[in-house]
């Protein structure tokens, strides 16, 4: 695995593989990886060629009081971690090479950014104006067939599709599904902040999505007896939700009842970690539909060590 710090080196190090029609997967990253980013880096090493994994902590996606400076950074054991899932390259650049000097410019999306986190009164649309800036010049500094985004953070990866969508940008977005502790937990990088006490509160975002899956498996399907279970399980561990909502997984309007395509995202404030988490809730009978769809897949190439 190369570490490659500017545009113009990462250009350099993908031109062989591209005029080669190699095909290339990027994994977009804050750092401090853990198995969550692993199985994006996983996924899109099955599926292309070259794996470029970028690592850049994005000011621009943090609001004032947020927290930018302590967030986890340690570059050498997070490279050690994508060497050990055969990543090509790592994309580790300055702030002053992604935002130089009069920096002028933004993507937004809106209407999908200003509900859930994007709520004025929450990160607001901000945020998610700071992820498709870096996301849009990712795209445009990689040039890969298919990026690699987690359903963990469900409404960033609803905004990222809907601009490449919008911008005819021609990367494949791919979402994989949240990975998680064996009890339950969604991995994430501010788990970090815990303390045990507050890592056993922080259970109840995933035990409060399952009680409403578990009520909607027992047939219910009006908005109100749903979030009551959810509810009922953050009450239980005193964490008070900043939201907990039903929304339409695919557009993120509001719902009253649940349907096949019925997304439920919870956030919260736990110690110094704000977490989030969601889940799209099955109305199949005996819980979620059987197995993912059909993915394209590009063929493994034995000797792709070689290819940067
Ligand atoms: P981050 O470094 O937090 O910006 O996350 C980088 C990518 O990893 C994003 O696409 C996230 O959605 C994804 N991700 C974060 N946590 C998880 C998780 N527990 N499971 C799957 N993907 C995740």
């Amino acid at each position: 695995m190369r570490t490659v710090r500017t545009v113009a080196e990462l250009r350099s190090a993908l031109g062989a593989a591209r005029g080669a029609g190699r095909t290339v997967g990027l994994v977009p990253t804050m750092g401090g990886f853990h198995a969550g980013h692993l199985s994006l880096m996983r996924a899109a090493r099955k599926e292309n060629d070259v794996v470029v994994v970028s690592l850049f902590v994005n000011p621009a996606q943090f609001g004032p009081g947020e927290d930018l400076d302590s967030y986890p950074r340690d570059e050498a054991a997070d490279a050690a971690l994508a060497e050990a899932e055969a990543v090509d390259l790592l994309f580790a650049p300055s702030a002053d090479e992604v935002y130089p000097a009069g920096f002028s410019t933004r993507v937004t999306v809106s209407g999908l950014t200003d509900v859930l986190d994007g709520d004025p009164e929450r990160r607001g649309a901000a945020h998610f104006a700071g992820v498709t800036t870096m996301v849009a010049k990712l795209l445009n500094m990689v040039g890969p067939d298919a990026a690699y985004f987690g359903q963990k953070d469900a409404q960033q990866a609803l905004v990222i599709q809907r601009m490449a969508r919008d911008l005819d940008l021609p990367a494949r977005i791919e979402v994989r599904p949240t990975v998680r502790e064996p009890d339950g937990l969604a991995l994430s990088s501010r788990n970090a902040y815990l303390t045990p006490p507050e890592r056993d509160r922080a259970l109840s975002l995933s035990r409060a999505l399952a009680a409403a899956e578990a009520t909607v498996g027992a047939g219910e399907r009006s908005a109100g007896p749903v979030l009551a279970a959810a509810h009922a399980e953050l009450e239980r561990a005193d964490v008070e939700p900043e939201y907990l909502e039903l929304r339409c997984a695919t557009d993120l309007s509001p719902v009253e009842r649940v349907n096949g395509s019925t997304l439920l995202a919870v956030a919260a404030r736990v110690g110094r970690a704000r977490l989030i988490d969601n889940t799209v809730l099955s109305t199949h009978p005996g819980g979620k539909p059987p197995g993912d769809p059909p993915r394209k897949r590009s063929s493994g190439d034995p000797s792709r060590k070689e290819l940067i």
